[in-house]
């Protein structure tokens, strides 16, 4: 009797026809596959991408040279020189991230008092030439003056809870 089944199972291509079925449910179903870079995945307001430093509405920049995130830095990725301005505020005059050195770890961004050194939502760059990967204080103010409408809006959606 088992072999007669079995005989009837391959002579009506039983298996083929119940692989197609499935091919065939799936075709139809919900995609849960994206077409990247054209359609991309939604992103938390915590995610962590290239660092970006902020300015305050004023155009001030939100750096008080206190080098927490340098010390707190695990990667050893953050480079900070400061001086004294003429008006006696402390500034720096250095401030280098080796990208290729940082973790995205965001611990410079949690002791940063005043949420000056964050990470954007970017995530999409590359380095072409020996040295890129260092970001410059000029470069990182650039950053976050293009991202930062964004950026302050994902501060206020996790400022419930920090
Ligand atoms: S994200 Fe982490 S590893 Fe990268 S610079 Fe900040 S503290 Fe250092
Ligand atoms: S970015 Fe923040 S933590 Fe780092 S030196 Fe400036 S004020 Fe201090």
């Amino acid at each position: 009797m088992k072999n007669a089944i079995t005989y009837f199972r391959s002579l009506f291509l039983f298996e083929l026809l119940k692989g197609l079925s499935l091919t065939g449910r799936y075709l139809f179903a919900r995609k849960v596959t994206l077409n990247y870079p054209e359609e991309k995945a939604p992103q938390s307001p915590r995610f962590r991408g290239l660092h970006a430093l902020r300015r305050y509405p004023n155009g001030e920049e939100r750096c008080i040279a206190c080098k927490l995130c340098e010390a707190v830095c695990p990667a050893l990725a953050i480079t900070i020189e400061a001086e004294p301005r003429q008006d006696g505020s402390r500034r720096t005059t250095r401030y280098d991230i080796d990208l290729f050195k940082c973790i995205y770890c965001g611990f410079c961004e949690e002791s940063c008092p005043v949420d000056s050194i964050v990470e954007t939502r970017v995530h999409e760059y590359h380095f072409e030439e020996r040295g890129e990967n260092i970001m410059t204080k000029d470069q990182l103010l650039a950053i976050g003056d293009k991202h930062e409408a964004q950026l302050a809006a994902d501060r206020a959606a996790q400022a419930p809870y920090r």
